[in-house]
């Protein structure tokens, strides 16, 4: 999908807003809220949601709700919760005083419910759950009734108080709205409003067996707190019916419900059961991994909650719903660092590099700018330079392709703020893999130039080997090799996982400064990405930087590579398969 970087949102849901200020609709209010089940963390679809329930109360003066829709004890827990609280503050967004909890209502709701039956509008079905589908119908074919539908009032209010006594089973009865079996919108068949579970919530303990369901709960929540837009997804349009019948019946305060399109991303997914599924089988280290889409998981690789926000913002709100590629979620974290990240230099996959004709045991230092583009927006930092370096492996090729501009035997190359050099010589180990890489530089050259005027193709980055601060550098990629991992009919989304999602850099060597590296700071590691300290895994003994994001786009590139490498590999196979015959 195409996006333009700096359009602003397009958004039909301000416009309603807009329009209801206009005519006085609600007295000029705007309160929104934010209502999550607090059964996982939240991830980037969740904040879409956030960023635009919090941003229209923003931009109307209006205030936006944080509201645990925690009406199913089965599967919620306080840790949850919790991180729930922690991700939407780290976002930037503040609910003030207005932290409901739908479970706060639960006493209210049982009251409503009580009016419905007493108004004929419910009732207490003994069918089991299996036969309340079969009656249920489908598009094309009217449901029926149920044959408890017709109990006196008094009947199902007997019932209904003793089921909220715990005198029955689980499963063997719920409370139903009394509307059409026959109605063409099928979540208007007579939805049920309650059921038993005989089971603890983490709020309310034991007080009660019974539980209100989402579609009771929801309108009943936004009604009594006065919430005037409802914002959800598009798989509750069909819902809307259910919403505005249940706040008609009870006739109560009716906040709008005003539907848009989720976020799908690319190569990666937003189920929160699947989320589950890869954390409790060991697919990814927990929520928090750096891969995961989840807030804390992004947040923990290195994503600025301005970098979410950003995104958030130039994906737009829309009624249908589309596919986000990859790319934007990425180019949003790089627009957002590329202004505020300092540069520095830090070598993943190191090779020494000796320059021959540098004195032994002068080190020089040079002031270097954390941000060339603009030095004194950010400072400078003293880089050592000395006889023995660390160069990036891949930076030297010793049968060097065409246009291969850095480090190869004869070859002339510029170290990064300090000299040139020209390779003279290479060391190899007893297995033929280069172990070292000896060079002389030209002292003329000091801070990348010669009077002469010479030209130099190539500037590689490098670390003082005495100098250099070891560390690991994690490098992550797509958790998913596929755009819709979820989305293959005959196939679980498990045979998708990206074997190369994470890579390890075990022997990475940083230069002297990021020895003192700042937790809440992303730097830029010149021509490798933007990298940040892990907060979890980092010791006093060794740091651990991730990547938070390379400094292009690399998968276009790389799905390229991996068509040319299949095609190589079959080419082979033939030439294999002819050589047999
Ligand atoms: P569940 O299947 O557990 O209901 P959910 O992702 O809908 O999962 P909720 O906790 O109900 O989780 O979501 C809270 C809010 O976030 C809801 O209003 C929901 O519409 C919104 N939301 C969830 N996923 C997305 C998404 N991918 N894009 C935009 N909004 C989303
Ligand atoms: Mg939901």
């Amino acid at each position: 999908m195409a996006l333009e970087e700096s359009a602003p949102a397009s958004n039909f849901i301000a416009n309603i807003i807009a329009a209801d200020n206009a005519s006085g609709k609600w007295d000029g209010r705007v309160v929104t809220r934010f209502p999550p089940e607090p059964n996982g963390y939240l991830h980037i679809g969740h904040a879409k949601s956030i960023c635009l329930n919090f941003g229209l109360a923003a931009d109307n003066q209006g205030t936006c709700h944080l509201r645990f829709d925690d009406t199913n004890p089965a599967k919620e827990e306080q840790e949850y919760l919790d991180s729930i609280i922690a991700d939407v503050k780290w976002l930037g967004f503040d609910w003030g005083e207005h932290l409901y909890y739908a479970s706060d209502y639960f006493e209210q709701l049982y009251e409503f419910a009580l009016k419905l039956i007493s108004e004929g509008k419910a009732y207490v079905d003994d069918l089991s759950a299996e036969e309340i589908r079969a009656h249920r119908g489908t598009l094309t074919r009217p449901g029926q009734n149920s044959p408890y539908r017709e109990r006196s009032v008094d009947e199902n209010l007997d019932l209904f108080e003793r089921m909220k006594a715990g005198e029955f089973d689980e499963g063997s009865r719920v409370l139903r709205a009394k509307i059409d079996m026959a109605h063409p919108n099928m979540v208007m068949r007579d939805p049920t409003l309650y059921r038993i579970r005989k089971m603890a919530h983490h709020r309310t303990g034991d007080a009660w067996v019974i539980y209100p369901m989402y579609d009771f709960t929801h309108c009943l929540s936004d009604s009594i707190e006065r919430i005037t837009h409802s914002i959800c997804t598009l798989e509750f349009e069909d819902n809307r019916a259910l919403y505005d019948w249940v706040l008609d019946q009870l006739e109560v305060y009716h906040p709008q419900q005003i539907e848009f399109a989720r976020l799908n991303l690319e190569f990666t997914m937003m189920s929160k059961r699947k989320l589950l599924e890869l954390v409790n089988e060991g697919h990814v280290e927990g929520w928090d991994d750096p891969r995961m889409p989840t807030l804390i998981g992004m947040r923990r690789r290195g994503f600025t909650p301005e970098s979410i926000r950003l995104f958030c913002e130039r994906i737009g709100v829309g009624k249908k719903s589309s596919w986000i590629d990859m790319y934007w979620l990425e180019k949003a974290v790089r627009d957002d660092l590329n202004t505020k990240a300092p540069r520095v230099m830090g070598v993943l996959d190191p090779l020494k590099l000796v320059i021959d004709n540098y004195p032994e045991g002068r080190v020089e230092e040079f002031e270097c700018p954390y941000y060339p583009d603009d030095p004194p927006a950010m400072g400078t930092r003293p880089v050592p330079f000395s006889r023995e370096l660390y160069v990036e492996r891949d930076d030297f090729m010793e049968e060097p392709y065409k246009k291969f501009w850095r480090l190869a035997p004869g070859q002339e190359v510029r170290l990064r703020w300090a000299y040139y050099v020209t390779c003279t010589e290479v060391v190899k180990d007893d297995a033929g893999e280069v172990k070292e890489v000896h060079c002389t530089y030209d002292p003329e050259s000091k801070g990348g130039g010669t009077p002469d005027g010479r030209r130099v193709k190539g500037t590689i980055h490098w670390i003082s080997a005495a100098h250099a601060i070891p560390a690991e550098v994690r490098l992550y990629d797509r958790l998913f090799s596929v755009a819709n991992p979820g989305g293959h009919k005959d196939k679980d989304y498990r045979e998708f996982l990206n074997p190369d999602s994470l890579m390890v850099m075990p022997n990475a060597r940083l230069e002297p400064s990021l020895g003192s590296a700042n937790i809440d700071t992303r730097y830029q590691f010149e021509r490798r990405g933007y990298f940040c300290l892990d907060a979890k895994d980092t010791t006093a003994e060794k740091p651990v930087f991730n990547r938070i994001v390379t400094l292009r786009d690399s998968w276009a590139k790389i799905l390229e590579q991996q068509k040319r490498e299949e095609a190589r590999r079959k080419r082979e196979a033939r030439k294999k398969k002819k050589k047999k015959k």
